[in-house]
């Protein structure tokens, strides 16, 4: 019985240019459709779950949903599932779609956390993103938050944003930290492959004509860009965890800062294999040792679960050796990393697999625990690889 639910929201004002979520432009009507699909999911999956422990809804941008949406979505989940004794209820926001009443109508309906996507709080850096907010409104949104009388909140960040110099990311984090958030997620930009901000870095490292873009109505805004350089993104990574760590955050995923006591329990769920429910267009499941994903195409979706069934497209037994790999790449996420122990029970040969790794500076064992040093963290992924390639998986 999953503790854990996750539900999206696809829906936002418009692409960012940097965005490979599963989110399309918001049309009330599809997005009243949609709640009604959403409901009709949750009653079908209400079996699966134990007491709540969280509701994440993520998406897309769910405070974008009209109030009465909220009501519906809360009731159907009041009337289907139990909550724990003092579930988390997160809610991702965007700052341009945040006011007052929208705040208190969360808070009314049991939101205990919002998770508000800020990025930046310099406005040439938002543009660049292709944001819709400034950093005006984000400050005022978080101000509405903070009268509302709401604690516990999540500020989102990025840093290696092209034209973004360690001035700015110093006063993004500077102006973050003032608002006193008990939480900060620090995300590096990539450009993913599909989106906008993937075609102009490419066409400015090789000079090809920028093709025609209209994708989520991005067409004509698009132009030729560079990413920072490596050397000044691991600078403004390890410039975030030592400032964060001064202001009393713990590093306690490679991405997130917490205030003691407020770790996002869902996402710590996540990266400890926990099962989670998924409802929602491209929404994941992990039950019962299946990984499961719903339908993407938001029309499809609606379909799926018009018909009384359950939207899922795709549902597999992970082999033994990718619940390893899934252990080992999601455990080294968290800075306490995976203990040795738990390790040698699923067959895995540590430290031995990664002697030359530690040697090199790149990990470490603390406690049973092996980690990422702060030499590694940036370069999880190579670290990660590596570990693959010794264990022959
Ligand atoms: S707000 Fe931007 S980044 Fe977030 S899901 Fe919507 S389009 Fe993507």
């Amino acid at each position: 019985m999953s503790e854990y639910l996750y539900i999206h929201i696809p829906f936002c004002v418009r692409k960012c240019v940097y965005c490979d979520f599963l989110s399309v432009c918001h049309d009330e009507a599809v997005a009243r459709e949609y709640i009604d699909a959403l409901c009709r999911e949750l009653a079908l999956k209400k079996g699966f779950a134990g007491e709540l422990k969280s509701i994440y809804i993520g998406g897309g941008t769910p405070s974008l949903l009209p109030n009465d949406c909220f009501t519906q979505l809360f009731k159907c989940l009041r009337d289907g599932f139990k909550f724990s004794a003092s579930p988390e209820i997160t809610v991702e926001a965007n700052p341009g779609t945040m006011d007052e009443s929208k705040i208190n109508a969360l808070l009314l309906l049991g939101v205990n956390r919002l998770s508000i996507g800020v990025q930046s709080f310099n406005d040439n850096e938002l543009k660049t993103l292709g944001r819709i907010h400034t950093s005006e409104e984000a400050a005022r949104a978080i101000g509405a938050i903070k009268k509302a009388g709401l604690k516990n909140f999540s500020i989102d960040l990025m840093y290696g944003i092209p034209g973004q110099t360690m001035d700015s990311w110093k006063e993004t984090l500077s102006r973050a930290t003032w608002f006193s958030p008990n939480h900060i997620s620090s995300y590096e930009l990539t450009p993913e492959k599909g989106t906008p901000l993937y075609e102009m870095v490419k066409s400015e490292e090789s000079n090809p004509p920028l093709p025609p873009f209209t994708k989520g109505g991005m067409g004509g805004l698009l132009k030729k860009i560079k990413m920072p350089d490596e050397e000044l993104v691991l600078d403004m990574f390890g410039y975030a965890i030592d400032y964060l760590s001064s202001k009393g955050y713990e590093h306690y995923e490679i991405s997130n800062f917490a205030l003691p006591g407020f770790r996002c329990i869902h996402n710590m769920n996540y990266w400890d294999r926990g099962e989670y429910i998924g409802a929602g267009a491209g929404a994941h499941s992990f039950i019962r040792s299946l990984r499961s994903k719903n339908a993407g195409d938001i029309k499809k979706y609606i379909e799926i679960t018009g018909s009384g069934n359950i939207p899922e497209i795709e549902s597999i037994k992970l082999a033994p050796s990718d619940e390893i790999k899934e252990f080992i790449f999601l455990g080294l996420r968290k800075t306490e990393g995976i203990s040795i122990l738990k390790a040698k029970e699923l067959g895995i040969a540590f430290p031995g697999a990664c002697k030359e790794l530690i040697d090199e500076g790149y990990l470490e064992i603390t406690e049973g625990l092996l980690r990422l040093t702060r030499k590694g963290l940036p370069l999880s992924n190579m670290v990660i690889v590596k570990i693959f390639e010794n264990l022959e998986l």
